[in-house]
């Protein structure tokens, strides 16, 4: 059998890096073949072709060769650049974030479709979102911290799945210690124990969950995106959700994620911009 020399593909690009003067590496994520290192000639020559069509989080069809070490791009197409969501600061991060979870969490060279067609659904979403906060600031309509809540939202629910679909599946209905049904109380969670934990164990507690915590939890794990329902969470259970996900993100990883001081700061910055009653948000 000839060995096959090209081959077509689409992807979502997840990472840069340069290579030499003018070329570039970059980190595709692809429903056939999962996530992939390949070179792009001369992507960082300002008459490059290519270079539009391979931005970060474009999602692009590609033709690939065959190459010794690494595969290389020889033609790139754009199928959708999400250009809203690049204009908008903090979708853009939720984007990269998401980027960042793919290239941490996968492995090279092993298909995961489930995970491809999560990430491409989510940055669909953002997109939308993207979208919607853009129109309503051309129409004067003021935009708050509570109009974040649907994409902080998507970011747990993105946490969630990945890590399901990879074998992480977080413990939510029984407790990962002693295996009793969890019942609608303030329950515990320890990331090493990969989940909930009932109050009988609360000595291997790392920290309390309340009762909606678990619920909003449980909801996401359960229900399809398109059907989850438009939550208004207060601070302390986002606080509470999202130190539940992070560590069991940090427990699997053994370290933090770049992506996680950057959405702080914008968060910071954004509600300390509401109290005082100044300026857009960003
Ligand atoms: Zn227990």
């Amino acid at each position: 059998m000839r060995e096959q020399r090209s081959y077509p593909t689409e992807a979502i690009i997840l990472k840069h890096s340069d290579l030499g003067e003018a070329d570039r590496i970059v980190t595709l994520f692809t429903p056939q073949k999962g996530k992939f290192h390949a070179v792009a000639k001369g992507t960082r020559r300002p008459a490059s072709r290519k270079a539009g069509h391979l931005e970060l989080l474009c999602h692009s069809q590609l033709q690939m060769a065959v190459g010794r070490n690494l595969d290389l791009v020889t033609q790139a197409q754009t199928i959708n650049a999400f250009t809203r969501l690049r204009n908008e600061l903090w979708h853009m991060t939720c984007g990269f974030y998401l980027a960042e979870l793919i290239d941490r969490f996968i492995e090279d060279d092993s298909p995961h479709l489930d995970v491809y067609n999560l990430l491409l659904g989510s940055l669909r979403v953002l997109e939308a979102d993207a979208l919607e906060m853009h129109q309503r600031r051309t129409e004067g309509e003021e935009i708050t911290v509570h109009d974040r809540d649907r994409s902080w939202l998507l970011l747990r629910y993105f946490e969630l799945y990945l890590l399901s679909y990879i074998g992480y599946e977080p413990v939510l209905l029984t407790c990962a210690h002693c295996n009793a049904e969890l019942k609608p109380e303030e329950n515990g969670f320890t990331p090493t124990l990969g989940g909930a934990l009932c109050p009988n164990c609360s000595h291997l507690w790392s920290q309390a969950l309340s009762m909606n915590g678990l619920k909003v939890l449980r909801l996401l794990r359960r229900t399809e995106w398109a059907k989850v329902p438009r939550l208004r969470l207060d601070a302390v259970l986002r606080a509470e959700i999202e130190s539940v996900m992070h560590g069991l993100l940090r427990f699997y990883l053994e370290r933090d994620l770049k992506s996680w001081s950057f959405l702080d700061l914008l968060n910071t910055r954004s509600a300390e911009r509401e109290r005082k009653g100044t300026a857009e948000l960003t």
